[in-house]
């Protein structure tokens, strides 16, 4: 089946990356629009780094590692060892093929481009021919203020303290300035489906959400905008969806996941183990949503486009 409707998907990194090949498979290019969270981009060593697009990038070019499911396969750690040797202590991995995502980008962003231009250029000569757009072009950072050590930056949360912090509060630094780009723009104001990916709702979608004025443009629209479940069985299937959730003080349940989506979907994929939940004002569909395999990918992405058809 090829769908030919304008497919819009809404998404963080690993997770939602699977989702997004699955509709690659099945959606046209030129119909499918990626929408992809940036609160997680930072800079290091000064390179702008953009975890999200990137694993999207590989994820669809074919590049990525498939055992991490980011980075590039087989890719090398010269550099990075390298600068070990200069008495840095470097804790976030970067591999020597991706360092040159990181060069052009970095490059580019200082002669003026924008992150959308960039994103094109680089996702282009990737060979993808789906769109893939940051979901605003202006600098936004997800801050996590933590009971152990404050207030600390996105990736000094994840990557150097391995999410392990407890999660007190949540900021968007930079979100009130930050506006929707035109691309972003008009592929809601077209999509005839609108995908919210299996990606974590606090960190990946939240900052989404937020850029001002996205989430009223997303409801506006009287097309189908569903949900896949970020959680099976009130577990996450990796990361720190479940743990950030009970640290907030909300119930861990797919209510709570359905209560933050509100207005903003009118349906939701649940996974077969959760099959007897029941949300009010939703429109719920039951299928197999652990993507652990290229099949299953594709069967999840098809399973969406056949329920909202
Ligand atoms: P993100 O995509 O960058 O937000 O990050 P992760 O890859 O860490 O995934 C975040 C969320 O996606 C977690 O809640 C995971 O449980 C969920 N997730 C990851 N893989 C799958 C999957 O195959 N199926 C479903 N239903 N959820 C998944």
């Amino acid at each position: 089946m090829v769908d030919s409707r304008n497919v819009v998907l809404l998404v963080g990194g690993v997770g939602g990356a699977k989702l997004a090949a699955g509709l690659a498979r099945m959606v046209p290019p030129d119909q499918l629009t990626i929408i992809v969270n940036t609160g997680d981009d930072f800079w290091h060593y000064g390179l702008r780094i953009c975890p999200d697009l990137d694993t999207i990038t590989y994820t669809l070019s074919g590049l990525v590692d498939p055992v991490n499911g980011w980075g590039i396969a087989g890719d090398t750690t010269i550099t990075l060892d390298a600068l070990g040797r200069l008495g840095e202590m470097p804790w976030f991995r970067l591999g020597d093929q991706d360092l040159a995502t990181h060069l052009v980008r970095t490059t580019r962003l200082d002669a003026g481009e924008s992150l959308t231009q960039i994103t094109q250029a680089i996702t282009s000569a990737l060979g993808i021919r789906c769109r893939i757009l940051p979901m605003t072009d202006e600098p936004v950072a997800t801050r996590v203020d933590t009971v152990e050590h404050g207030e600390l930056d996105f990736q000094d949360y994840f990557v150097r303290h391995r999410w392990q912090p407890t999660v007190r509060n949540l900021r968007l630094d930079g979100i009130q300035d930050a506006t929707i780009s035109a691309p972003v723009r008009q592929a809601i104001e077209n999509a005839d489906l609108i995908v919210i990916g299996p990606s974590n709702p606090w960190l990946s979608i939240q900052p989404i959400l937020s850029v001002p004025g996205l989430r009223e443009l997303i409801a506006s629209r009287s097309v189908p905008r569903v949900a896949v479940t970020p959680i099976i069985g009130g577990q996450a299937v990796k990361g720190p969806t479940v743990k950030i959730m009970q640290e907030l003080g909300y119930t861990v349940s797919l209510e709570t996941v359905a209560g933050f989506y509100q207005r903003t979907i009118n349906g939701f994929v649940v996974d077969v183990q959760d099959q007897d939940v029941h949300l009010s004002d939703l429109r719920l569909s039951v299928f197999d949503t652990l993507m652990n395999s290229d099949q299953k990918r594709v069967a999840l992405a098809e399973h969406v486009l056949s329920w909202t058809s």
